[in-house]
């Protein structure tokens, strides 16, 4: 990352070159000034959270563009990556040892069913399954590679781009030369591309606007950038100030509905498409917000302790309350009544098309 931000054609600099992520940061520690997103100075401070410890960051929701944020920090991301601190991290790994095996048996049927069981992931496959065969294709944030597997197995023209140089070259030996660093002559040299996308990445960024631009500029006129977001409005517990299933300094942004159309409409045809938990789910949460639940703040776990069962908080459930809400849901399923009850957004189910104009 250079000044913390993703930039799509410079190169990063060496690990030897970077400073200390901390003093790097160290004009962000304040207050916030100014949002991070918009840069409008319309900001309410609405408290602190610390999942992990050491890292105590101030949570703001700016009045103009709707985003809810803490400050970020570019130099964490290697860490988590290399520690697997979070559980979802440990995740990737396993997906692609999945992938792989699907991979070389050429089961380009099993590796689709393999994806498609996550939503965000079958969101891109939906998409890319119309294009024409010879339609160039740039996935932005790869990982170890396993999306962009199902496109290289289709024989389609696919690159795949990290900022982790140890993602690429693990991908590159699981999929093949389908690879690139972030700053690699390779991106710029492949587009104008047909379709752009990245999954699970832009609550992570510095500069979600830039970022975005920056993708537009390397589509062709009707060509189409795709992503996911996690939707502010997932955050349903009284005094709730953050999605626990993905804390700071990881996820770092939380995005209302409607800010990516309002955002580039000038530039693209925006649509988003808003996933909604299922019926159990939803009336789970109903009975929470009438019982007036209040959100439990994260205790602070110790980065260091890590790794084997990974580090995401649960809301904890006293046994009473567990009791009314396991009967709740088997009187909700066993009458239909929790079919009758308003779905809630999913966390990370704000699924943006923006199709350049
Ligand atoms: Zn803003």
């Amino acid at each position: 990352m250079q000044s913390g931000r993703l930039r799509l054609l410079e190169p990063p600099p060496l690990a030897s070159d970077q400073p200390d992520s901390m003093a790097m940061c160290a004009a962000e520690r304040g207050p916030a000034a100014r949002c991070r997103i918009c840069g409008s100075a319309l900001l309410a401070r609405i408290g602190t959270v610390e999942y992990l410890a050491g890292y105590a960051w101030e949570v703001n929701r700016c009045n103009a563009c709707g985003c809810q944020f803490t400050r970020h920090d570019g130099g964490v991301h290697g860490l988590m990556h290399e520690t697997g601190v979070l559980s979802y991290y440990s995740d990737y790994r396993s997906i692609a040892a999945r992938c792989r095996s699907c991979f070389e048996r050429n089961d380009l049927e099993g590796l689709r069913d393999l994806l498609a069981s996550s939503s965000k992931y079958k969101f891109v496959l939906d998409r890319i399954a119309p294009l024409p065969a010879d339609a160039r294709i740039l996935e932005i944030g790869c990982s170890r590679g396993y999306l962009a597997a199902h496109s290289i197995l289709a024989g389609r023209k696919v690159l795949g781009v990290d900022v982790s140089r140890e993602a690429v070259m693990e991908a590159g030996a699981l999929f093949g030369d389908h690879f690139a660093l972030v700053g690699d002559p390779r991106i710029e040299a492949g587009a104008p591309y047909d379709l752009i996308y990245h999954v699970g990445m832009i609550g992570c960024v510095a500069d979600p606007i830039e970022l975005t631009n920056d993708l537009l500029a390397l589509l062709r006129p009707g060509g189409a950038l795709l992503f996911n977001a996690p939707n502010r409005d997932a955050l349903y517990l009284d005094g709730q100030l953050w999605l626990d299933s993905a804390p700071p300094p990881d996820l770092v942004t939380l995005f209302p509905p409607r800010f990516f159309m309002r955002q580039f409409s000038a530039k693209a045809a925006a649509i988003e498409n808003i996933e909604t938990t299922p019926a159990e789910q939803s009336m789970l949460i109903a009975l929470r917000r009438a019982l007036g639940v209040v959100w439990a703040r994260p205790v602070a776990q110790p980065i260091q302790a890590a790794g084997d069962n990974g580090l995401t908080w649960r809301q904890p459930t006293p046994p009473m309350r567990r009791l009314v809400e396991r009967v709740a849901a088997k009187i909700g399923r066993m009458t239909g009544l929790d079919a009758l009850v308003p779905r809630r957004p999913t966390e990370f189910g704000l699924f943006v098309t923006l199709t350049r104009k």
